[in-house]
């Protein structure tokens, strides 16, 4: 059961760089993939087009059987959660909880909804107790949490993040991993795009490598020992 799948992928930035250039990959649901792969080699530009912010240019992105294409951008959006690598770009509200609130607001679901899935998100991040701090007092691994937690209230089936461990400290990387795990058990797909090579060796049970905007090894953990 492919929740992703990726066919012939190319995507080409206004100034001409080619940042995928064929990138073919599928992903099984439920699992915990790490993409890995030198600077430039096209992550966070694939990350874009999981989500639908970045629609094919050539080649075909399907999520949960679905083509990415501006009719289902939407729809696609609603099942695939990113988490950027800065909080900044994605934490913005005057208060915690109106951050997390902010994705169920604009579905316009009803209050109660809204105040159960800010609870739960909230929760799941262990950030209650933060709901009514302006984020911008929180230390970084705090506002990364609450990034999350505004991802995690949409309640999306794939859950997409971008060097989720930069910059933290060891307790706040053992937080995102505790998030990690507790959301896998749940049985969400997780895509983590890192550059911690370590990280990847102990967490994912699937690594893709990219290179060059493309596909250049696809594996278990055991790919990583070869590679070192
Ligand atoms: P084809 O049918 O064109 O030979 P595959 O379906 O075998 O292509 O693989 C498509 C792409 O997926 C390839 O670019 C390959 O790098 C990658 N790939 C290989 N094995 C796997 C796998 N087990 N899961 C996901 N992607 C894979
Ligand atoms: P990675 O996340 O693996 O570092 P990126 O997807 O960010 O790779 O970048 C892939 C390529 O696209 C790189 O050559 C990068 O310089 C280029 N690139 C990324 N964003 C832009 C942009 N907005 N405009 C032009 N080139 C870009």
């Amino acid at each position: 059961d492919h929740i992703i799948q990726v066919e012939d992928l190319h995507y080409r930035y206004k100034d001409g760089t080619e940042a995928l250039r064929g990138l073919s990959l599928f992903i099984e649901r439920g699992r915990k993939v790490a993409l890995l792969g030198p600077n430039g080699a096209g992550k966070s530009t694939l990350l874009l087009h999981f989500n639908g912010i970045y629609l094919p240019q050539r080649g075909r992105v399907y999520v949960a059987g679905r083509e990415v294409t501006a009719e289902t951008e939407y729809w696609v959006r609603s099942r695939v959660g990113l988490v950027f690598q800065d909080p900044d770009d994605q934490v913005f509200s005057s208060t915690v909880e109106e951050d997390v609130a902010f994705g169920p607001r604009n579905l316009g679901l009803a209050p109660a909804e809204i105040e159960e899935r800010v609870r739960a998100a909230l929760d799941a991040v262990g950030m209650q107790a933060y709901r009514h701090k302006p984020p911008y007092h929180l230390s970084y691994g705090q506002k990364k949490r609450v990034a999350i937690a505004g991802v995690l209230a949409m309640v999306p089936e794939i859950i997409v993040m971008d060097e989720p461990m930069a910059y933290l400290d060891p307790a706040g990387q053992a937080g995102v991993r505790t998030i990690l795990d507790e959301l896998h058990r749940q049985g969400k797909t997780l895509i983590v795009a890192t550059h911690d090579v370590d990280f990847a060796a102990s967490w994912a049970e699937v690594i893709i490598i990219l290179k060059e905007g493309r596909v250049l090894a696809y594996g278990g953990p055991e790919l990583l020992l070869d590679e070192n």
